[in-house]
């Protein structure tokens, strides 16, 4: 049975992709540092504590387990946060992402699934989002995202490093079964404050500018389930066994929504009001970012099933009420 290293395993899309590798027949080993993520949410595989700024820890964990691939999750998200202290960014994720690289070429672990953000492409006015679209970042998460595609690209080239780039678009949604789900801390996404707005965790959801040049003022993502994203990673890993090469894939499902529209499907699907506030707009936020691209469908035969705003905040919802986890 293949090993895979996931870093951040214990965090939101790595504990779905662990989940998801698990019922594939693959060991995801799930490497983390518990800085965002939670213990409980690792429950498909072994566990190693360690962060990815200690090169000896990843090469200790490298050689015990021996892994075929990596998927590589673990990183700080938050785009208001990286505009406030871009440091933690660039330190964490770029340079821990470089530690990463490097052990796993050193350790002869060539299939390489990475992690990154329609971010990357910033705010790009009437241009179809495809993989081919220019990377202007307007944050510092993104930025430090766009350099660790760089770095993948160099060591594709000079050392042979396979690996697959998933830029994805706002990932939403939580396992149908509940057993794991979406919990930052402090929460800084638009869904999940959203329902902790409607069962009254917080006073209101305050919407992030209403002056934007979008049909209701508000801004508009691409939103996709966050178990549809992680079997695109699966198809990835198998795209990399099957020796198909280094490739990019946008991660989205090519429809556009606006605040104030997750808030009225918010509202139908729970049955609630959702209390909201107006307020200004949060810095290094795009207008609008919508994928352009069916790449992941025509290539790797990505199909989302559970991509329909509904669904996704249904089984977001689901998990609000279920679940929750103790580090
Ligand atoms: N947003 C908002 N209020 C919030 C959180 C987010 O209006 O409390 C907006 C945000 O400005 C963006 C969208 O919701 O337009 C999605 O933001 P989120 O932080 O969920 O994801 P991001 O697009 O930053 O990756």
């Amino acid at each position: 049975m293949a090993t895979v290293l996931v870093t951040g395993g214990a965090g939101y899309i790595g504990s779905h992709a662990c989940k998801a590798l698990a019922q594939a027949g693959y060991t995801p080993v799930t490497f983390d540092n518990l800085s965002t993520g939670w213990q409980d949410a690792v429950r498909f595989g072994p566990f190693e504590q360690g962060d990815l700024l200690d090169r000896a820890c990843i090469d200790e964990v490298l050689a015990r387990h021996r892994p075929d691939a990596i998927m590589h999750f673990a990183a700080f998200s938050q785009v208001g946060e990286s505009m406030q202290n871009p440091g933690k960014y660039w330190r964490n994720n770029v340079w821990g992402s470089q530690n990463l690289i490097e052990a796993a070429v050193d350790a002869g672990c060539m299939d390489f699934v990475f992690s990154s953000t329609c971010a990357t492409y910033g705010d790009q006015d009437n241009v179809v989002l495809d993989e081919n679209s220019e990377q202007h970042p307007m944050n510092s998460y993104g930025a430090s995202k766009r350099a660790i595609e760089d770095i993948l690209k160099d060591f594709g080239a000079a050392y042979g490093l396979n690996h697959v780039i998933f830029r994805y678009f706002n990932v939403a949604g939580a396992d149908p079964d509940a057993e794991v789900g979406e919990f930052h801390h402090p929460e800084t996404h638009l869904i999940p404050l959203m329902l902790d707005a409607i069962d009254g965790k917080r006073d209101a959801l305050t919407i992030f500018g209403t002056d934007y040049d979008t049909p209701d003022g508000t801004c508009i993502r691409d939103y996709v389930h966050v178990c549809d994203l992680v079997d695109a990673h699966v198809l990835g890993l198998k795209w990399l066994e099957g020796g198909k090469g280094s490739k990019v894939f946008n991660l989205g499902t090519g429809s556009g929504f606006s605040v104030r529209e997750v808030v009225n499907h918010s509202a139908a699907v729970t049955n609630q009001k959702v209390p909201i506030v107006e307020g200004d707009r949060r810095p290094g936020d795009c207008t609008r970012l919508v994928s352009g691209s069916t790449r992941a469908e025509t290539e790797l035969g990505w199909q989302p099933k559970r991509s329909d705003l509904p669904t996704m905040i249904a089984d977001a919802w689901r998990w609000h009420r279920l679940g929750h986890y103790e580090k």
